[in-house]
């Protein structure tokens, strides 16, 4: 009971029609056509059970990402992957350690094997290599680190990663969570850091750019000897076989990924431009939301207040420590305009 429950996005606010929701940092342009006729193709067998090995899956993102399948696990959602990590890997008397602004699971999940979460501070919002590696103990058994960060959008270097990976102890394993990783163009989420090292395992979603969030399906990908105890752990039957066909379909549309990834780029570089314009700044982002940022909680929160009377929902951060702020999620052209517009009504009658 000392867990706090993971609070999710709003979905709905009573007696408003036309919500706008940028509060899950959901895909504005749904999930691409190929994964919607698959998942209505699987129908069709729904009382035969699913693959146990995942291999189709597996061999499309080895394929689409040049890495090699049998060290690609596949979960129910990236948070499955990230519970296997701190089961098998920590427990009592150990150490979990997160970022300050980091995502909620990493702590949950943590209490939830008995491990101990350690916090580490960051530096104006972006991850502190630095603050990491002197946070270490003998105890230190996990390191998670989500790079672009969530609820941050900040994102490190591939100079800094290798320089965390290679300062950690060595019963410690560094946890590169990619879940916003195609958004970054030409970032390879960690690939080659793991490829000539044995301690970095790194987490994928479908709930991000491939629109997929509803059926849950996230994978992970790391050191063959990881890769085999996480698997001993995973249930034979923990995905189905729509969200395996769904997402084999959604790995392979490079184009769809491509459109989303400008598609989002154009829009939240226009928010955060038109936001900073009314006096309303956040850091550059690398991801498909902006976090930002007003003079203090109470404005934040008047301003989130407004927001829902005009049916718009974002996202209040206080409890990832950023009580000042609102993570707004990047939507189509038409949600960009709606909220920059609310949000500028604000501004105006204060
Ligand atoms: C959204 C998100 C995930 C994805 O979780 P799923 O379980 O794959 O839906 C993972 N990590 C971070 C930081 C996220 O923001």
């Amino acid at each position: 009971m000392d867990i706090a429950l993971y609070e999710a996005g709003v979905s709905h606010l009573e007696g408003k029609a036309n919500i706008l929701k940028l509060s899950s940092n959901e895909n504005p342009l749904g999930a691409p056509e190929p994964a919607r006729e698959a998942f209505l193709r699987a129908a069709r067998d729904l009382h035969r059970y699913p693959s146990t090995d995942h291999a189709a899956l597996r061999a499309a993102i080895g394929e689409v990402w040049s890495l090699d399948p049998r060290r690609i696990i596949c979960g129910v959602g990236s948070d499955e992957i990230i519970t296997f990590l701190c089961q098998a890997y920590a427990g009592p008397g150990e150490e979990v350690i997160h970022t300050e602004h980091g995502f909620s699971m990493y702590r949950i999940s943590a209490l939830a094997v008995g491990a101990t979460p350690v916090e580490v501070p960051e530096r104006e919002r972006t991850t502190d290599v630095d603050a990491i590696l002197s946070a270490c103990t003998d105890r230190t058994r996990l390191v998670f680190l989500a790079n672009p960060n969530n609820p941050t959008g900040t994102m490190i270097g591939e100079g800094e990663l290798r320089r965390l990976a290679e300062g950690l102890p060595p019963q410690a394993i560094l946890v590169l969570d990619g879940a916003y990783a195609e958004y970054v163009e030409g970032y390879d989420a960690g690939a080659a850091l793991i490829a000539g090292r044995d301690n970095v395992v790194m987490t994928r979603t479908f709930s991000k750019i491939y629109g997929l969030g509803g059926l849950r399906v996230g994978w992970g990908y790391g050191p063959q000897a990881i890769i085999d105890v996480l698997n001993r752990i995973r249930g034979p039957f923990n995905l189905s076989t729509a969200a395996l066909l769904a997402a084999e379909a959604a790995v392979r549309d490079r184009a769809w990924v491509a459109r989303c990834r400008s598609e989002n780029a154009r829009w939240r570089d226009w928010l955060a431009r038109t936001l900073a314009e009314m006096g309303v700044p956040s850091d550059v982002s690398t991801a498909n939301f902006i976090l930002a940022r007003f003079a203090d909680p109470p404005e934040a929160n008047a301003c989130d207040e407004h927001l829902r009377s005009e049916g718009i929902i974002v996202r209040r951060v206080a409890g990832y420590k950023l009580p000042h702020c609102l993570r707004i999620t990047v939507g189509d052209e038409a949600s960009c305009r709606r909220v920059a517009h609310a949000i500028g009504q604000f501004k105006g009658l204060r």
